[in-house]
């Protein structure tokens, strides 16, 4: 019953191609401007995205360094973490957000989600504290920002520091505030499949501590002092933005806010046309959520998946084995995460891209009607 006016043509998980394709000739330009002038490491293009990151962000300052897992490690160096200090995270994120504390020599400590969007639960937060308990990492997942509220009243309460993992987050807001805006400082990446992604690796920090941004920028250069580049003060290392990198992210900004609004209206489509076994993950009110996936919850995943499969639709499952369950962490294995444990087994993201189009929406939506039979 296959008819031939109706689109066929695979819908990808994400459509990267098509997105850098948008700005092709802007792109070509930035490449052809720094292979001409010939500084590759730091300089004007560097500051400039710093500073155009910084107020999209609505932040004091942006340091950019050269990952997102380098941003994170480098926020908790910044603060003075290290050897002997706890910090707390969600077991439901990507790997990253831990090695960073452990790159730093701190014990991640796990903690719950919550049972409707999957982020980090504050009381669990508060119940994880003890006398050795440095910081907690909000993880804005998905795209949705964590309750930062009450975030910031289980920090303040405890004197921790709230570290914002914002790799996912370009762009969210917690009533009205930006990711990276309200924590002690942010680390946010530029992987290339991120909302604003680079052509490489990239990766950046935000915070409103100008002393934490200067600190960052010493460590993440060599523990350079700002004055002599040849006295190192603290021992640091290199982790910096490249020059191209930043001149392919500052043409890429400026389409952001508009990519994301796109991402939003394909969510709302998900949301009017999924078949009712297929759930999103909860969006609460007072996040505006800028959908880095589209994550669902279904009955059945593989079934699910052979139907996608059937379709040639993409999908992805962010993540499958939670963090606290990987080997690599095993010497911190605690108390079992049951919300983050069952999530891990039947979450599954549907193709999301700022180019979708409603059409693209309808046919995933279909096929996952047609697999439910
Ligand atoms: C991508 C990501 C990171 C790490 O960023 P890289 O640039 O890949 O190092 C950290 N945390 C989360 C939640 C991420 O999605």
């Amino acid at each position: 019953m296959t008819t031939l006016d109706v689109d066929q043509s695979p819908i990808p998980l994400l459509d990267l191609a098509e997105i850098n394709r948008t700005v092709s000739a802007e792109l070509d330009l930035a490449w052809r401007g720094v292979r001409g002038h010939g500084h590759f490491v730091g300089g004007a293009e560097v500051e400039r995205f710093e500073s155009a990151f910084a107020e999209f962000c609505e932040v004091a300052g942006a340091v950019g360094v050269a990952n997102g897992t380098d941003a994170l490690e480098l926020v908790l160096a910044g603060l003075d973490i290290g050897p002997g200090d706890e910090v707390v995270l969600p077991g439901n994120t990507f790997i990253a957000t831990a090695e960073a504390v452990c790159a730093v020599g701190a014990v991640p400590v796990f903690v719950d989600v919550l049972e409707d969007t999957l982020l980090i639960d504050p009381d669990a937060v508060a119940a994880a504290v003890t006398s050795r308990t440095a910081a907690v990492i909000a993880v804005h997942l998905y795209g949705q920002m964590a309750d930062m509220d009450r975030l910031l009243a289980v920090a303040g309460r405890y004197g921790l520091a709230l570290v914002e993992d914002a790799a996912q987050a370009h762009g969210a807001r917690w009533s009205g505030r930006r990711a990276g805006s309200s924590g002690h400082g942010a680390g946010f990446s530029f992987y290339p499949g991120k909302n604003l992604g680079a052509l490489g690796d990239g990766g950046a920090v935000t915070s409103n501590d100008r002393e934490l941004l200067g600190r960052i920028r010493r460590i993440a250069d060599h523990g350079r002092s700002s004055t002599d580049r040849h006295r190192h003060d603290i021992r640091g290392r290199n982790s910096r933005l490249d020059t191209l990198q930043a001149a392919v992210l500052s043409v890429k900004l400026p389409h952001l806010e508009s990519q994301n609004a796109r991402r939003r209206t394909v969510m709302a489509e998900y949301r009017a046309t999924l078949p009712t076994h297929v759930v999103p993950v909860a969006d609460d009110p007072r996040s505006e959520t800028v959908h880095h996936l589209a994550v669902v919850r279904v009955r059945d995943r593989d079934s699910t998946v052979k139907a996608l499969d059937r379709s040639a639709i993409g999908w992805g499952i962010h993540y499958p084995v939670p963090c606290h369950r990987q080997p690599a962490f095993a010497e911190f294995r605690t108390a079992a995460l049951p919300i983050t444990e069952a999530a891990a087994g039947r979450i599954l993201s549907l193709p999301m891209s700022p180019t979708m189009t409603i059409d693209q929406v309808r046919r995933v939506a279909s096929a996952l009607a047609r697999g439910a039979r």
